[in-house]
């Protein structure tokens, strides 16, 4: 997926991506580009479609690859697996992992996308101050005290 939207931008293109859902995509974006999310040039937008964009960071241009269900259809164990039409335990894994290998790009559909470059959230942290009580550096917009001394933390 990673590589068919990667043809579709010019040579030396400086490039970010969205990624559609937070499942597996960001992983091979991160391996296959210099796109991190440590780096901010992933962006992770939950709405659970297994599609990805690469996009020019400066015009916004680029493509998306997704997963193209009427393709889907004439692979049915990828289909039964993708859809979960059937629990794991009826799934034929080695008849899965197959499938996946003969099918390769071939249930994938890729087309043009034009992303709204300021619609795209910045990870800017801003201000930074010492938390009163724990006395570790936190982003000042969180307000008076850091996150984690607001509870937002799991720690016991
Ligand atoms: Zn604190």
């Amino acid at each position: 997926m990673v590589e068919m939207a990667r043809k579709q931008l010019p040579e030396g293109v400086l490039f970010e991506a969205i990624c559609e859902t937070g499942v597996c995509l960001p992983d091979a974006v991160q391996l296959l580009t210099p796109c991190t999310l440590g780096n901010g040039r992933i962006h992770v937008i939950h709405v659970g479609r297994y599609a990805l964009t690469l996009y020019d960071k400066t015009t916004g241009k680029g493509a998306r690859v997704f997963v193209d269900a009427v393709k889907l259809a004439a692979w049915p164990e990828i289909n039964g697996w993708f859809l979960k039409l059937k629990p794991k335990a009826e799934q034929d894994s080695g008849r899965l992992l197959a499938e996946i290998e003969d099918a390769g790009t071939g249930l994938l559909g890729v087309q043009r996308a034009v992303v709204d470059i300021s619609r795209i959230a910045k990870t800017k942290i801003g201000p930074v101050s010492l938390c009163p009580k724990c006395g570790e550096a936190y982003p000042l917009s969180d307000g008076g005290l850091c996150g984690g001394c607001l509870g937002r933390l799991p720690y016991v």
